[in-house]
């Protein structure tokens, strides 16, 4: 296949990161953005372009676009990666812990979706890839801001797949569970140790497990494949 112009939201760590070795290691030209914290020296293979980005500003989102574009051309892949988690019960959550993960993990998927999908669309190609979370299906205790932003990419992604489809667009949904980042780290050890009881494959997950879904999605092979999700979460969702 001929290198790609690939564009990871949050793509400095984790994740994303992975994402960004997967694309890298065949030859792809990839751009990553983050929020504040640029990579850490030697996170990210050295041709990977890291931007500045918050996805819940336009502007940053439009800026980050126009150079990822000038530098690698339209944008051929796009993986929607960008999220966080603000877990609190639900009668100590404020409107703003609500909206703040919504605006950050659905909306700012909704502002990068739009903003690569015209070239996409006009060339009659392309692949999106979007980041949910098993959380969307089964949902969690404390996180309903952050389960009903990862849902709410599932309609999104389906949505689109079907407005995309005429253009061999491509749209898809990637769900892992418990994966090994800082996000997790964020957990504390009986948090993580009940969460790994209840995945039968029985450990976390790795970034590289959760890239290599991803590529697959966004590779040649996978040209039939639009409006689907694809746990890569151990087994922890399955039934949901
Ligand atoms: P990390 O916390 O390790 O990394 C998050 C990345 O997103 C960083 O690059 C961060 O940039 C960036 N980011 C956060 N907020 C914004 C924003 N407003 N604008 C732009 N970039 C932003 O996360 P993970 O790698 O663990 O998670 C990646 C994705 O996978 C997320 O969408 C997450 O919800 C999902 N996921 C993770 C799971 C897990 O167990 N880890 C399980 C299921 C889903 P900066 O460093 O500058 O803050």
């Amino acid at each position: 296949m001929d290198p790609r112009s690939v564009l990871i939201t949050g793509g400095s760590r984790g994740i994303g990161a992975a994402v960004a070795h997967a694309f890298a290691a065949q030859g792809d030209r990839v751009a990553v953005t983050y929020r504040s914290r640029p990579p850490a020296e030697g996170a990210l293979p050295g041709e990977v372009l890291a931007l500045p980005c918050d996805v819940t500003v336009p502007e940053q989102v439009a800026d980050a676009l126009k150079q990822a574009e000038e530098a690698h051309g339209p944008v051929q892949v796009l993986v929607a990666n960008a999220g966080i988690a603000h877990d609190v019960l639900l009668l100590r959550m404020t409107e703003e812990d609500f909206t703040g993960v919504l605006d950050t993990n659905l909306t700012g998927a909704f502002r990068v979706v739009k903003a690569v999908s015209p070239k996409m669309l006009r060339a009659r190609s392309g692949r999106i890839v979007l980041i949910s979370s098993a959380v969307a299906l089964r949902g969690e205790a404390g996180q309903a801001n952050y389960a009903a932003s990862k849902a709410g990419l599932i309609g999104m992604a389906r949505s689109l797949a079907r407005e995309f489809a005429p253009r061999a667009v491509t749209v898809n949904v990637v769900a892992p569970g418990l994966t090994e980042t800082d996000m997790s780290a964020a957990l504390t050890e009986e948090q993580r140790a009940a969460l790994i009881a209840g995945i039968p494959l029985g450990r976390m997950g790795r970034p590289d497990e959760v890239a290599a879904a991803v590529r697959f999605l966004a590779s040649a092979e996978a040209s039939y494949i639009t409006g689907a999700i694809v746990p890569v979460d151990g087994a922890a969702g399955t039934g949901h």
